[in-house]
């Protein structure tokens, strides 16, 4: 992957390549992309840069020996992590780590670098289970990055859904992510960064990266009607007027297809991150569309600070029942509802 292949993402990667041409890189990046925003391949476009022996201008040359074992996921000093657990593949019993799926991992990244959660744990055999990074991996890429990089100037660390590492595992890294070891470089990509651990993201230079680098079809539109539902919610549990809150529930209920239902579900979680940011006051940093960022702030100085915190993983748990084809008027109502109490 060159830069050249990341159109709708021309900003970040004009900042990621200054980074490498003023020789001051981050010793940790976490990239904020939308579940398969293609964050993964964007990052490798990062690291093929980083590594190339022939630059071209502000791109690599795709055809180098470092581009072309980094293009193939194959380069011995770049690592991965991700969240696993025993499946179909691999049992329990055999207590795998990332390691043991990197042919899974490398085959999946290739095929479809625009990849999603589901898409991973159905690559891995692990649908339906809780995958996590746990303090196994931490301890592997611990000694991966222990010794001098073997053929190029850096190590990298590509952490993939650093929310899924538990308090033992992050406690491991934290003393390499404040210091990272000479010449090596964490990336870390995430889908919640307000789930990562605070004493880890705040040891991350924060990149959001724009997901219309997607290939969807009509995106625009589909956008535009997510917006106006979520408006029509929106004003629902800002007046307190639960009526015209569940109507509006209904009004999601009744989209043409379960996909619908849950882009628009994937729609709200996405606007209680921007709302969130922008009660902190980041809004600059959350890069969406103008309107979406406006319907974001008309929204939140009227709710609790806490509110976009409480209510993602009730939204998640309601795209995870739509999914199991549980009757979507109920589940909407549900959620619904949450969205008062909480
Ligand atoms: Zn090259």
């Amino acid at each position: 992957m060159r830069f050249a292949d990341f159109k709708a993402n021309a900003e970040v990667c004009k900042m990621l390549s200054g980074m490498v041409s003023s020789g001051r890189i981050p010793g940790a990046l976490m990239f904020h992309e939308d579940d398969g925003g293609g964050a993964v391949p964007l990052a490798m476009a990062f690291l093929q840069y980083l590594g190339c022996t022939n630059r071209q201008g502000e791109d690599s040359c795709g055809e180098c020996p470092s581009c072309n074992k980094i293009s193939k996921l194959i380069h011995p000093d770049i690592h991965f992590v991700f969240p696993v657990t025993g499946g179909s593949i691999i049992p329990s019993s055999a207590k795998p780590t990332s390691l043991s799926y990197i042919k899974q991992w490398r085959d999946l990244v290739l095929s479809n670098p625009w990849f999603s959660e589901r898409d991973l744990e159905e690559a891995l055999g692990i649908e339906g289970k809780s995958p996590l990074i746990s303090v196994a991996d931490a301890k592997e890429i611990l000694s991966q990055i222990a010794f001098n990089p073997l053929e190029g100037n850096f190590c990298a660390v590509v952490v993939y859904l650093p929310e899924k590492m538990n308090a033992d595992a992050a406690n491991r890294l934290l003393k390499s992510l404040e210091e990272p070891p000479a010449k090596t470089i964490f990336i870390l990509i995430t889908h919640s960064p307000e789930k990562v651990l605070p004493t880890v993201a705040s040891r991350c230079q924060l990149v959001r990266v724009s997901s219309a680098g997607r290939p969807i079809g009509d995106g625009g539109e589909e956008n535009a009607l997510n917006r106006e539902l979520f408006v029509s919610l929106m004003d629902a549990v800002a007046s307190r007027d639960l009526a015209a809150a569940l109507e509006a529930g209904e009004a999601v209920a009744s989209l043409p297809s379960r996909d619908r239902i849950k882009s628009f579900l994937s729609y709200l979680s996405e606007m209680m991150r921007v709302i969130f940011l922008a009660s902190q006051g980041l809004s600059s940093v959350a890069h969406v569309h103008q309107e979406d960022m406006s319907a974001a702030e008309r929204y939140a100085p009227s709710l609790k600070k806490s509110y976009p915190r409480s209510l993602l993983p009730v939204i998640d748990r309601a795209s995870m029942m739509i999914d199991r084809n549980v009757n979507q008027k109920i589940v909407l109502c549900d959620l619904v509802d949450k969205m008062f109490m909480i």
